[in-house]
């Protein structure tokens, strides 16, 4: 069954970025990716039934509305079983120490490093 993750940036660009480079994967089926461009929308997209099999959010901190980190906050006190890494083009002690305490389970720099994130992602199937 595919490894369902769901992709949070405010960035449009991101949608295209992670479909090129996880293109075989996603043709193989090993992986499925949907997207939201707001916590709002992510927080929307959970809640829709048929969305439970997601194991993993990937989301941006810095987003007008919702932070990632309120976003975070959300998820993790409805669905404390949903893994979530957050991605921030800050990787300083403050963003780490945030991220860590709101429960986050990893954090990633940005840009992304692909090789790496798929790295991660086989630690999480
Ligand atoms: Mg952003």
């Amino acid at each position: 069954m595919a490894f369902k993750i769901l992709v949070v940036d405010d960035e449009q660009d991101v949608e295209l970025l992670f479909k090129q480079r996880f293109r075989k994967s996603i043709r193989e089926g090993d992986i499925n990716i949907d997207f939201a461009f707001s916590g709002e929308e992510a927080l929307a997209f959970l809640h829709e039934p048929g969305s439970t099999d997601i194991a993993l959010i990937l989301s941006d901190i810095n987003m007008p509305g919702m932070t990632g980190f309120e976003l975070l906050e959300k998820v993790k006190s409805e669905y404390p079983d949903l893994k979530v890494m957050m991605i921030s083009a800050y990787g300083d002690d403050e963003h780490t120490q945030k991220a860590m305490r709101l429960g986050a389970d990893e954090l990633l720099a940005k840009p992304i490093d692909f090789k790496k994130l798929e790295e991660k992602l086989l630690g999480y199937r």
